[in-house]
C-alpha cells in the first residue's frame, strides 16, 4: 500500500441495532469512515475513524457554492464470503474528472482505491450476505474554505462511508420526457457527478411524480429532440434488436459504469450496439411501427431498470411487457452474476477485498 492511513476503531459497534433483512437504501451507516484533508495543495492526514457527524462552521464554501462531488458504488460478498468491489478503478477516475471540472483537486493515485479497501477490511461484517444485498460506498467530496466569495476553495475533504443496503426490488419506471426543464448543456456540467445536478432535477421531479411519474427523461438543450438519460441512470433503446444509447461525446451526460459494462456484455453477446443520438421522433415513429422492443435505465443501484411508459407531451408510450425483454434480462443476469463471483471474472473487473481473518460464520 502505498498511502498510510491511521486506523481508529470504535469500541461500540452499531452492527447489532441493524436488521439487515429489512435494509432501507441509504438509511443505514456501517461503523467507520475514511476522512482525507486536503491543504497548501496537497492530500494528508489519512484517517479511517468511527463514523460520524462532523462539525463544520456556517461559511464553509461547499455549503455556498456547490463545490461537492460524489461517486456510488458498490461491494458484494460471494459464496465464499469474499468481498468483491465493481470496478472501483472506474469510480476513481471519474471522480477526478468530476473534480477537475469543478475546479477541485484529483486525488492522489491510489488512495481512492486503497481507502476503499481500507475501509471495507475494517467494516467487512457489514457487507450483506443476503441474497442480492449488497454494501453501497458513497466516496465524496466538498470544498471546506471558510470563505465568502466566488473563488476555488484552497482546503477540502474526501470522504467515503459506506452503507448497507437490500436486494433492490426494481419496480418498472415511468418516465416523462421534459420539454420545459433541461438537466445539461454542452459545456455545462452534465458530465460530472456534481451535487448541483441533482438538486437542479428536484423541482421538476415534483411535477412528473404528481401525474404518476418515477423520474424525467431528459432532452438535449439547444433542440430537444434528443434524449439524453434519467439524472440517475443511463438509457437504453432496443430497436430491431440493436441496443442504441445516447452517446457522451457531448458532454451532457455521465458516463455510467453500468453503461459502459451494459455496452460491453451486450457486444460480447453478439448484439449489436449503437452509441448514437435518438431522437424522440425516431423512437415515437419506431413505436408506431412496433418496432420499440425495450427501454431501459442502467445505474449502481438497480443495475437495469426497466421502463414501462414514456411520457411525452399528452401521450403515454407503453414498452412492450417484461417477459418480452429478453436481451435487457441477460444482460442483468450476467452482470449480476459476475458481481456476486457467481461467473468467471474474465474482465478483471471485481476488485477482491483481502480481509486477513474471516469472522463469518
Ligand atoms: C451515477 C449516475 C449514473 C449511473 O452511473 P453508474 O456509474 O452506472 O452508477 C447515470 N446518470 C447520472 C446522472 C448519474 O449521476
Amino acid at each position: 500500500m502505498k498511502h498510510e492511513i491511521k486506523v481508529n476503531k470504535t469500541n461500540s459497534s452499531r452492527i447489532n441495532e441493524v436488521d439487515f433483512n429489512n435494509l432501507q437504501f441509504g438509511k443505514e451507516f456501517s461503523d467507520h469512515m475514511f476522512t482525507a484533508e486536503y491543504s497548501n495543495g496537497v492530500w494528508s492526514n489519512f484517517q479511517i475513524e468511527p463514523m460520524r457527524p462532523i462539525e463544520f462552521h456556517p461559511a464553509t464554501s461547499a455549503f455556498h457554492y456547490g463545490q461537492a462531488i460524489f461517486e456510488g458504488l458498490k461491494a458484494q460478498k460471494d459464496k465464499e464470503g469474499n468481498i468483491l468491489v465493481f470496478r472501483p478503478d472506474m469510480n476513481a477516475k471519474r471522480m477526478d474528472i468530476s473534480a477537475e471540472r469543478m475546479g477541485m483537486p484529483a486525488l492522489p493515485e491510489g488512495l481512492f482505491i486503497e481507502a476503499i479497501d481500507e475501509l471495507l477490511k475494517i467494516d467487512s461484517t457489514w457487507v450483506p450476505t443476503n441474497e442480492n444485498a449488497s454494501l453501497y460506498i458513497r466516496p465524496f467530496m466538498i470544498a471546506t474554505d471558510n470563505y465568502v466569495g466566488i473563488r476555488e476553495s484552497e482546503n477540502y475533504k474526501f470522504i467515503i462511508f459506506t452503507c448497507p443496503v437490500g436486494a433492490y426490488y426494481s419496480a418498472p419506471v415511468n418516465v416523462y420526457v421534459s420539454e420545459e426543464y433541461i438537466r445539461a448543456f454542452p459545456g455545462g456540467v452534465g458530465f460530472a457527478k456534481c451535487a448541483g445536478n441533482y438538486a437542479a432535477s428536484l423541482y421538476p421531479l415534483r411535477f412528473a411524480k404528481q401525474e404518476g411519474y418515477d423520474q424525467i427523461l431528459w432532452l438535449d438543450g439547444i433542440e430537444k429532440k434528443y434524449f439524453q438519460e434519467c439524472g440517475t441512470m443511463n438509457v437504453f433503446f432496443i430497436i430491431d434488436n440493436i441496443l442504441i444509447t445516447p452517446p457522451l461525446d457531448e458532454g451532457t451526460i455521465l458516463a455510467g459504469i453500468t453503461r459502459d459494462s451494459v455496452i460491453i456484455l451486450a457486444k460480447e453477446m453478439g448484439i449489436p450496439v449503437e452509441e448514437r443520438k435518438i431522437s424522440v421522433a425516431e423512437f415515437i415513429q419506431a413505436h408506431k411501427e412496433n418496432r420499440v422492443q425495450d427501454v431501459f435505465g442502467a445505474g449502481t443501484a438497480a443495475t437495469i431498470v426497466s421502463i414501462n411508459i414514456i411520457g411525452y407531451r399528452d401521450v403515454k408510450y407503453q414498452i412492450p411487457a417484461l417477459e418480452t425483454r429478453t436481451i435487457s434480462t441477460a444482460i442483468k443476469n450476467q452482470l449480476n452474476q459476475i458481481k456476486y463471483g457467481e461467473v468467471a471474472d474474465n474482465k478483471h473487473w471485481m476488485m477482491k477485498v483481502k480481509v486477513a481473518q474471516n469472522l463469518e460464520v
